[in-house]
């Protein structure tokens, strides 16, 4: 079955004389193919149309040849929409509640009377999460890239040398490495900065010895990769605490690995991770989930989480990361990352470049 066909089935019970229109930019393109950053999809039982404006004509013709182009032309979308509506017989639009801002939302109602808007979650999303190979491949492309800017880059990180800097370096790395570009802005984060899990890379100097949690993304073909490293910068020794700290979460992120296959809940997945790092003392320093999903969003379902709802599974075909972390705020932070295709015939750990301190 296409996407779009997959999708229709799962539309169905919104009744034949339904719509759905998907604006959310992940969700079009990975329905239609269209790359262009401003358009929005038209689906019905029968119908599959693309609107978009002028400056993303050519692309949408050369992108989308099976889909329907419709061009705006002065029109707001919702006049394009209503036009649609009443063509077609519509009385049910379906929209993402998630996509659409309460301003567009009012701007619809008032241009699509005698229409029902329906607010949906999630229904193009959970397609998205079992992966078809080709997405896969380029996750795994993404995540060589990754690798082997990585182990270019390595060498950089030593005393004085500037986050700031360091991370600009990766970036450039992952271009040369054949990117299209980062799927978030690498972080590098050393001492005590590494203490805050989404550090922004700074002006700061490295200082030898300590722990640099350096945490990077690639993007090709418009599909994600996500992977960190916690390494040691060259020089005086790490102390003790941060030697078992780093095994303590290597630890977890074995566990968590161990315990991810086909079916099993996104939930217990975290529990397993969690167990190891509360078990030597460190619960209270571990503050996000384990893992969540990645495709063509570098954050996307299923969550690995303690809130994630109990029936949230992680599919065959779904690719995932797993990465524990603990963080001593004003001291330390260590986090270890991994990419990992779940597969029906089993998981395929998708980053290479080597674990180790
Ligand atoms: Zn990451
Ligand atoms: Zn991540």
């Amino acid at each position: 079955m296409t996407r779009l066909e997959r999708l229709r089935a799962d539309l169905g019970r919104l009744g034949t004389d339904a719509a759905l229109v998907v604006s959310a930019e992940a969700n079009r393109r990975y329905l239609s193919g269209f790359r262009g950053d401003a358009g929005i999809l038209w689906v019905t039982s029968q119908d599959a149309a693309l609107i978009t404006d002028a400056r993303f004509w050519d692309q949408a013709e050369q992108e989308c040849p099976d889909w329907r182009l419709v061009r705006l032309e002065g029109q707001t979308y919702g006049q394009a929409l209503a036009q649609l509506t009443a063509e077609r017989g519509i009385r049910v639009l379906g929209f993402e509640a998630a996509a659409v801002t309460y301003q567009t939302y009012l701007g619809w109602r008032r241009e699509l009377r005698g229409v029902r808007l329906r607010p949906l979650g999630g229904v193009v999303e959970r397609l998205r999460l079992v992966k078809e190979p080709e997405e896969v491949a380029a996750i795994r492309g993404a995540a060589q890239a990754v690798d082997q800017a990585f182990r270019r880059w390595l060498p950089l990180v030593r005393p004085g040398a500037v986050e700031r800097e360091l991370a600009a370096e990766l970036e450039h790395q992952l271009r040369l490495a054949g990117a299209e570009g980062t799927s978030f802005p690498p972080i590098v984060a050393g001492g005590a900065h590494g203490a805050q899990p989404h550090a922004v890379a700074a002006d700061r100097a490295l200082e030898a010895g300590e722990l640099v949690v350096v945490d990077v993304g690639a993007r090709l073909d418009g599909y994600c990769s996500d992977m960190t490293r916690t390494v040691a910068v060259p020089g005086a020794p790490s102390t003790d605490e941060a030697r078992r700290i780093f095994a303590v979460v290597h630890q977890a992120l074995r566990a968590g690995l161990a315990v991810l296959r086909p079916g099993v809940r996104g939930r217990d997945v975290d529990a397993a991770a969690r167990g190891v790092i509360e078990a030597a003392g460190y619960g209270a320093c571990f503050g996000h989930g384990t893992g969540h999903g990645v495709g063509l969003e570098v954050h996307e379902g299923p969550g690995l989480s303690w809130r994630t709802p109990p029936g949230v599974r992680v599919p065959a075909g779904a690719v995932v990361t797993v990465e524990p972390g603990i963080y001593l705020p004003g001291r330390l932070g260590v986090r270890l990352e991994e990419l990992v295709h779940v597969g029906a015939a089993g998981t395929e750990i998708l980053s290479r470049a080597g674990l180790g301190l």
